[in-house]
Formats: C-alpha cells, structure tokens, sequence
C-alpha cells in the first residue's frame, strides 16, 4: 500500500456524529452558528489570545488580515520565498508588492540579519513565515518593526499548538494566521483562523469575511465570502480533543526517524529550537553532501510507492506566475535555493507504523 506524505487525522466516526446530530434539530449550517461560536471560544482559551476570528481556510485568513491592516496599494511587505504558494499570493492579492528576504540555514526561517537592508519609505509589513513549525527570531522581528513602525503578520499555517517559553505562537506580531486543512496538524477539514490581540479588527474580519453585511439592511464594507461552516467547526471540535494524543504519537514517530538517521554524513535534520515545544508537523530532512542527491531519494521512495514531498521546492519566488515581477529569481535568496534544492519532507502523521519508518530509512540508508 502507497504511504502518503500525510494522512488526516479524524476523529472516532460517532464521535463526528454525535457532535453534528444538533444540526439536524437547528438545520443551522453556516453564518456563524453555535459550534462556529464554541469553537472559536475554544480556541481562544486553549491559545491564550484574546480574538480569533475562524475561517473557511487558512489562505483567505491570510489574505483577509492582510486587507484588514488597510495598506495603501503598491506597498512592500518582506516575506521570504521558503513558504506554501499561498503566503506570496496573499499578499500579490491584496495589491502590495511582496519583497523576499533570504531565509537562514538553522531552521529556514527568515533571516533577522536580512531584513533591514530591504525596508524602504514603501515597506510596510513583514510577513514571516513558522515554516515546518520552526519559529521565527520573534524578538529580533519585533525590534525592527517597532523601530520602523512595519506591522508583523505571522504565516503560522505550520506552528498550530507550538509553544515558546510556554506561551502560544498566536501571540506573536500584530497577528497570526493558521490553516486548519485536512493535511496540518489539527484540522477542520478545511479551515483557519487569524489570531490577535487587538479590539477594533473583530468587526474588520467580520466583515471581511461575510459581504460586509452588518445587519439586514446594512452593508458598510466591501467584503467576501469566507466564514467557516459548522460541519468544519464540529470536526475542529472533536479533533481538539484528541490533539495532545495525535501529537504524542507524531513525536514518536520523528523521534523514531531520529534515531534511525541523525549522525549519518551528508543528512541534516532541524535543531530542535530552545524553549519551543513542537508540534512535529513535518519532518524535513536535507541531503547535502550525501552520497544520493534529493531527488535520487524522491525516486527511490517513489519506487516503493513512499510518497514524499520536495517541500519547499521550487521557491515562490521563481514561479511562472512571477516571472514579470521585479522581485522575482531565486538567485536573489541563495540560502532558500540552496536548501530547497537539497529538501524533502518524509511521511509523517500520527498513525504512521514505525516498521514503516524503518522501511523508509533503510531505503534512504542502502
Ligand atoms: C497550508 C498553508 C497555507 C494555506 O492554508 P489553507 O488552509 O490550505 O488555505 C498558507 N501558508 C502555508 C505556509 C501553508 O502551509
């Protein structure tokens, strides 16, 4: 049987549907409903935030906060090209100019040395990204934020329950924004939220996300359509129930990999970050100098039907949808091209069997 790079994890079948059964009393399906309501509350406490705002993805929160900070049209935001094609988009699509900024070659976050020489009179936000769960310098980031008075949106589509020093990464910048989509750590089939701190972008994102309609006769705002329904809201709320467990799983699993293939010449594995504790989201490893190259072992997994990801590869910034942008090559960001080159990510999710680990590694190893 193939091994998927991932696998959903869902809840026990009655559980789902003991939690929608009120549903079919109510016949209240979306709009903000009563399990929408109880899941962002969960939320709040379960991060320790005051808001989250809950959406039917984790892109159109993204893009929904990036328009809820109103930049003027045509301003720079510094992000970086490791990333989902989503973060770039989100920001193309908001009529900003995205400026990428290399990444560092500890744990492929934006590069702190590197942002300032970027910033101009248009710069407006940094856009950072927690890639594979690793967190950003947040520090380092907030220093030059403040000094330039930039806002701080996080990309925190990978980095759902991460701590760092024991509080959540929600509470990280202006805002963050995490994807709850079938493939994350914690999902809701599809789905996501923005997190933050600040009172007046409540009724912002409301209205963002549902036409701008405030009551039945009023519309202020020119908004979308993205609010999350209840049937993802129900499977957010029996997936939290079960998170802590399906993480406990997924670290044995990493830590399994470890052991198989930490110490061998030519593979590089992450660090695990000081005070972070993870959420084993992925399991990126780097063949720099091994005595296969990152595709030959794309293949050879491949061959035994072992799907694994070159994630991220290519860079957003070398997309063919780029091509005409000024900011666009990869050779702007020779550490991000160097590592995307040399990246994979292997299968990993919560029921992942280590015999299927050890058949992985000995194929990596052979
Ligand atoms: C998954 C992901 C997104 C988008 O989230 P969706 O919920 O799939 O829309 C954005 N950024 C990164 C880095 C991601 O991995």
């Amino acid at each position: 049987m193939t091994i998927q790079v991932t696998c959903s994890s869902m809840p026990p079948f009655g559980e789902f549907c003991e939690e929608v059964r009120d549903l079919w009393d109510s016949h209240w399906l979306t709009n903000m409903g009563a399990k929408h309501k109880l899941l962002q509350k969960q939320l709040e406490e379960y991060l320790g935030i005051p808001h989250v705002s809950l959406y039917t993805n984790g892109h159109l929160a993204l893009e929904n906060i990036i328009a809820a900070m109103n930049f003027t049209q045509g301003s720079e935001i510094i992000t970086t090209p490791f990333t989902f094609a989503s973060t770039t988009h989100a920001i193309v699509r908001n009529g900003l100019i995205p400026i990428f900024c290399d990444i560092n070659e500890k744990d492929y976050t934006i590069d702190v040395n590197k942002i300032e020489q970027l910033i101009t009179d248009r710069t407006c936000a940094i856009i950072p990204v927690h890639v594979y769960g690793n967190i950003c310098d947040d520090a380092a980031i907030e220093d030059i934020a403040r000094r330039h008075g930039l806002k701080v949106i996080y990309d925190a589509a990978h980095a759902f329950d991460v701590t760092v020093n024991g509080e959540s990464v929600a509470n990280m910048g202006n805002a963050s924004m995490f994807s709850f989509h079938a493939t994350k750590v914690f999902n809701t089939i599809e789905g996501g939220a923005v997190c933050f701190k600040e009172d007046k972008l409540v009724q912002v994102l409301n209205d963002l996300k549902n036409f701008g309609i405030r009551g039945q006769e009023e519309c202020d705002y020119i908004g979308g359509n993205a609010k999350m329904n209840e049937f993802q809201a129900a499977m957010g709320i029996c997936n939290l129930r079960h998170l802590s467990d399906e993480i406990t799983k997924r670290k044995k699993v990493v830590e399994h990999y470890r052991e198989r293939i930490s110490n061998v010449k030519g593979i590089k594995l992450c660090e695990e970050q000081e005070g972070v504790v993870s959420n084993y989201a992925y399991f990126p490893v780097m063949f720099d100098g091994y005595k296969y190259s990152r595709n030959e072992i794309f293949d050879m997994l491949k061959q035994h039907d072992i799907l694994a990801r070159k994630y991220f590869y290519p860079l957003t910034s070398s997309f063919a949808c780029y091509k005409y942008y000024p900011t666009a090559g990869a050779e702007k960001t020779p550490v991000a091209r160097y590592i995307s080159e040399r990246i994979l990510t292997l299968p990993l999710y919560a029921d992942l069997v280590l015999k299927d680990v050890d058949r992985i590694c000995d194929i990596i190893l052979a």
